[in-house]
């Protein structure tokens, strides 16, 4: 099968949002085995989005569209391919439901125009949007399958994973199971280098790296007839990159890092503060966003100034004029100080230098120093991060999330 993604969009003409939506259905479609050989963009205009799409069914078996599905005016995709393709659209009942429920919920009236989206091109199959008002629909026909999908990522991801994998899985009778590795802390040059032949040798299950921020992921995805067969495909696959990637591996199952240490927290009965600088409450964020937090989780500082620093936690002055705000030397005197006032078992400090302005020679944009205090043992660790202000903090965080990890696992 050969696939066109078809972006419907002025603003993506215009150069203000970055084709995403594109680059995402691409890996998912390809880790399906569906080659996708065209990529197009339309503005919201009938004539020439009935256009690219006549085109796109000259040379692609299957044309996904995202975008245009919402219910303004210029939102006109179903319309028009539903047009373009011969087929009605018909009220759905259970979908105008859902989207009143989807206003309740939200506690908002509901527009006329929402209920606009509840009529679908006759004969689709929906695809539900659990987390938005649009749904979107597959129409098969003259052995062409033209799925549309709604604009906004955080909509389209979902509704492609739940439901329209599921769709290409029940056509190609197999099922297509993956299990991400998430990799912190060595460079994905670097991580293919070691697995390399691993990738090379292998055909189902397929090896995909991607680069996430400040971590790579790696995609295992096997085809099989059953969920069984696949796992014990991808098993010995897993196990070999993880014994090439040693601790560098910190989930094989797709969890996030802040997922992970909630988890080892629970587990082991841990208790935790933390003591922010240049992250100024990110790592306790990160960490709150994780359900159930709230067994292990005790509190968070956010000590920006030195002052704060001296006066909230206990730093002493002599430290910070000797060593600096930002030194290992002070993150560690920084974890001390807060374990002693909280009494918990674990304890995070992350100071540094996010930028763009605060760097010198010896002290660059994108220094940042950890420490870790676990049971009245200190590590501290620095490191050095590229990119701009929002990319340093972030690594930061996972930095000192990963810092607390590895010591926890005595790593
Ligand atoms: P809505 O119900 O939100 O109106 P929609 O299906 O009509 O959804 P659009 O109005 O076309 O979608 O786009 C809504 C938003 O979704 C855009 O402002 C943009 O943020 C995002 N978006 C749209 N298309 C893409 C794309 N191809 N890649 C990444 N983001 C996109």
């Amino acid at each position: 099968m050969i696939a066109e993604i078809l972006a419907v969009g002025t603003e993506l003409l215009m150069g203000q949002i970055a084709n995403t939506n594109a680059q995402y259905i691409s890996k998912r479609l390809n880790e399906l085995g569906i080659g996708v050989y065209y990529h197009s963009v339309v503005g919201d205009n009938p004539g020439r989005l009935k256009n690219s799409l006549n085109l796109a069914l000259s040379r692609a078996d299957v044309i996904i569209t995202t975008g245009g599905l919402g219910p303004t005016q210029d939102d006109l995709t179903k319309e028009t391919i539903a047009e373009a393709l011969g087929r009605k659209l018909v009220f759905h009942e259970e979908t105008y439901q859902g989207i009143k429920a989807f206003f309740e919920k939200i506690n908002k009236i509901m527009a006329d125009s929402n209920g606009k989206q509840a009529y679908l091109p006759e004969g689709s199959i929906i695809v539900p949007n659990p987390n938005g008002t649009a749904p979107g629909c597959i129409i098969e026909k003259d052995n062409k399958i033209v799925v549309m999908l709604p604009g906004p990522p955080k909509e389209m991801i979902p509704m492609f994973e739940q439901t329209v994998c599921l769709y290409f899985e029940s056509r190609t009778g197999q099922t297509i199971n993956s299990r991400m590795l998430k990799v912190f802390g060595i460079g994905e040059s670097e991580m293919e280098l070691r697995i390399l032949d691993i990738i090379e040798a292998q055909s189902n299950p397929t090896i995909a790296p991607y680069v996430g921020t400040g971590e790579v992921i790696i995609r295992v995805t096997a085809h099989e007839k059953d969920k069984e067969r696949a796992e014990q495909l991808m098993e010995p696959v897993i196990r070999q990159i993880r014994e090439r990637l040693g601790s560098f591996v910190y989930s094989d199952n797709g969890e996030t890092m802040e997922e992970v240490v909630v988890g080892l927290l629970k587990k082991e009965g841990i208790t935790l503060s933390v003591a922010e600088s240049c992250t100024g409450g990110l790592v306790a964020s990160t960490l709150i966003s994780v359900p159930g937090v709230s067994e292990v989780f005790d509190r968070g500082f956010i000590t920006y100034s030195n002052e704060a620093k001296i006066k909230e936690l206990g730093v002493s002055e002599e430290t910070i004029a000797r060593f600096g705000a930002v030194s290992r030397e002070t993150a560690e005197e920084m974890v001390s100080c807060l374990v002693k006032k909280t009494g918990t078992r674990a304890g995070i400090a992350v100071t540094g230098i996010a930028g763009p302005d605060g760097g010198t020679r010896e002290k660059p944009v994108g220094l940042v120093c950890l420490a870790v205090s676990l049971d009245g043992e200190i590590v501290s660790h620095e490191v050095r991060i590229a990119g701009d202000r929002d990319r340093v903090r972030h690594v930061a965080c996972l930095n000192a999330l990963n810092l607390l990890r590895k010591k926890i696992l005595g790593l």
